[in-house]
């Protein structure tokens, strides 16, 4: 027999109040005791004589204030809040008046939290409660929660979970005060059993009755021990001892296990308040959909739009004589218009392009296009590029040639036969023209197929098609697009005094695309604040619900902490809880922002989702959950054990 004793206290006080006015009271005034391993002892008193306050003293759920407390020698004071909870797991099993079961989760689960925190493998555990639930007759209930189980019933399964760690020591507040004769002598002779098999048993009770059953009573009043029946010759345990120096040391749970058990409570306490959840998230919900939508649909249209602008350039403007007018000036435009813009600063290409419908005709198969003559400047003007064959040259326009450079679609109607244009000749309004070249596809830009076009050279088009030199409509790039509304206000100004007129109208592509993008910064803006208000919403809501759950909850924090949880085990399980929250409100989100699109696709509105977006709008979410479920979390871990065990 070793000679330290497994649980020696000297002088033991514990003050309760003090602060903030209350009075103070000693509920413990030195209390002396020691126990050996093995030891089946009863401590008997009348209510409020200090007894529970001694357990919890005992079972390192609460800290003297005063005294000294060694356990198997070592002084316990200087053991920090991890090694703590590492004895508290390892050597006492705690059986309360009130079972303090969870009462979401199973027998069997509530009977294996201990060994979650001690970091046994799920299969072990697994094994071993349902074990010790066959042991004590509970074979059959594993699966039933605490509501569905008798007093004596859930008193057991509370015996099991102080017996899963191993249950050096039991400590047992009350265990049948609440129970029936005939369920509380089951539970006596359970006690018995442990006792016998070299179980340490602190048995707390105000019966005298049930205090004989005991090997040893020490009687308890007003805080000090008045009686003791002493031990003699105390048995020897035979559980393997206990070693102090590791407290503290193992990691207990593994963070993986840990997380997955974590996650799976936090899943199931999210399904019994879903409905409150479900409000809560709305927040998240509501962002992270919001944000999808309105980037899908902004890019979208905005492709729409710049697809339609960006066809002949991004730095584009066309003139034209303003429609109907009724001035003496016919209001055409001329070449000599040409050369004042040309002098226009910033001003890099102008070309006049004269345009009409003409019959194209090969063969025996004709065909209504779109006629144009244009200059040399034709590519860099429209940023169309011819990709088969040549364009004319600035010889052909001074010869007038007939040469003629046409569009796919035009290539589609007359050559469907698959020839090479190239080289053939067809008729423009009964005109013989020599194909030269081909146009690159543009597309149906501006809601027109552009690529029903056939152009010729400008001279040519104005003496053999359309009889007149007055152009249609004149292109011009610009080289600096920051200023493209000076330039057209320039050239505005440079033609109404060369026309002494106003009469022309300047369409500003280049101004219509620049505020485009403009207007797409103050989009994104517009979103991200719309993003960052939204989750703030969720994120409170988030912090919200998990202050809830963290108050209603506090016992089973309580229950955690005694059953050996760490701090960081409680911080890990309601942080999991916080992050579940707002995954699920990340992925609804998702979903009904990606929803939202398609439904919106079907009534044509052109969206364009952004994967970007969404896995940057989910990840906010869950980031949300991180940071405002961080000060609910941690409040948790920090409860008093003794004081959350208490809540009710
Ligand atoms: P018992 O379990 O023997 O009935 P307790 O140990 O629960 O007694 O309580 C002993 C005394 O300590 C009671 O008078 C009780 O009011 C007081 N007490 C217990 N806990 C607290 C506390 N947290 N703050 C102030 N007084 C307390
Ligand atoms: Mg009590």
């Amino acid at each position: 027999m070793s000679a330290v004793p497994l649980i020696e206290l000297q002088d033991i006080r514990k003050r309760y109040g003090g602060l903030d006015g209350a009075p103070a009271v000693e509920v413990l005034r030195g209390v002396t005791l020691s126990i050996a391993a093995g030891e089946f002892v009863a401590i008997v008193g009348a209510s409020g004589s200090g007894k529970s306050t001694l357990m919890h003293l005992l079972g390192c759920l609460d800290r003297p204030s005063g005294g000294t407390y060694r356990f198997n020698g070592h002084d316990v004071a200087g053991l920090d809040a991890d090694a703590l909870a590492w004895l508290r797991r390892e050597a006492f099993g705690f059986v309360f008046q009130g079972y303090h079961l969870i009462p979401s989760e199973s027998a069997r689960e509530n009977v294996e939290v201990p060994a979650i925190y001690a970091g046994m493998p799920e299969a072990e555990r697994r094994a071993r409660s349902a074990a010790l639930l066959q042991r004590l007759g509970l074979g059959e209930r594993l699966g039933y929660r605490p509501a569905q189980l008798s007093g004596g019933q859930q008193q057991r399964v509370s015996i099991a979970r102080a017996l899963m760690n191993g249950g050096r020591i039991i400590l047992a507040d009350e265990p049948t005060g609440a129970l029936d004769s005939k369920s509380g002598a089951e539970v006596m002779a359970l006690l018995h059993e442990l006792a016998d098999a070299g179980h340490t048993i602190i048995l707390i009770t105000h019966d005298r009755k049930v205090a004989q059953q005991a090997r040893r009573v020490i009687e308890i009043l007003d805080g000090q021990i008045v009686a003791d029946s002493g031990s003699a010759a105390a048995p020897v345990s035979n559980l393997p001892p206990l070693d102090l120096q590791q407290a503290g040391r193992d990691g207990g749970a593994s963070a993986w296990d840990d997380l997955r058990e974590a996650s799976r409570t936090a899943w199931r306490v999210m399904w019994i308040n879903r409905f409150r959840t479900g409000l809560t998230l709305l927040g998240i919900i509501i962002g992270v959909a919001s944000v999808i939508v309105m980037l899908a649909v902004g890019t979208g249209s905005q492709q729409r739009v710049m697809a339609e602008m960006e066809i002949f350039g991004a730095r584009t403007m066309y003139i034209s004589p303003m429609p109907q007018s009724s001035r003496a000036r016919s209001g055409k435009l001329t070449l000599d218009d040409i050369d004042v813009i040309r002098q226009v600063p910033n001003v890099t290409v102008a070309m006049p392009y004269i345009e009409g419908q003409v019959m194209v005709r090969r063969g025996n198969i004709d065909h209504q296009t779109e006629g144009g003559g244009a200059t040399t400047d034709f590519p860099a003007a429209l940023n169309w590029s011819v990709s088969h064959g040549i364009l004319f040259d600035q010889s052909d326009l001074d010869s007038l040639a007939k040469v003629a450079v046409i569009g796919t679609s035009v290539r589609k109607a007359l050559f469907a036969d698959g020839s090479d244009p190239i080289g053939q000749d067809i008729l423009i309004d009964s005109v013989p023209f020599q194909v030269i070249g081909i146009l690159t596809s543009k597309g149906a830009g501006n809601g027109e197929d552009q690529d029903e076009r056939v152009i010729v050279p400008l001279t040519t088009a104005a003496a053999r098609l359309y009889g007149h030199t007055n152009p249609n409509w004149i292109a011009v790039q610009i080289g600096d697009a920051k200023h493209a509304n000076q330039t057209a206000e320039a050239i505005s100004a440079a033609l109404e005094k060369s026309r002494r007129a106003k009469d022309v109208r300047i369409y500003n592509h280049a101004e219509t695309v620049r505020v485009q993008s403009e207007t797409e910064s103050t989009m994104t803006l517009m979103l991200g604040l719309i993003a960052a208000i939204s989750l703030l919403v969720g994120g409170i809501g988030v912090m919200n619900v998990m202050l809830m759950t963290v108050r209603e909850r506090t016992r089973e924090i309580g229950i955690r902490m005694a059953t050996g949880a760490r701090e960081r085990d409680i911080m890990r399980q309601f942080l999991a809880e916080a992050v579940l929250v707002s995954l699920v409100g990340g992925i609804a989100g998702v979903i009904i922002g990606v929803a939202i699109g398609l439904l919106l696709m079907v009534w044509n509105v052109p969206v364009i989702f952004s994967l970007r977006a969404i896995i940057g709008a989910f990840s906010c979410a869950v980031a949300t959950g991180l940071i405002f479920g961080f000060m609910p979390a941690r409040k948790a871990a920090r409860l008093d054990p003794v004081i959350a065990l208490a809540s009710e």
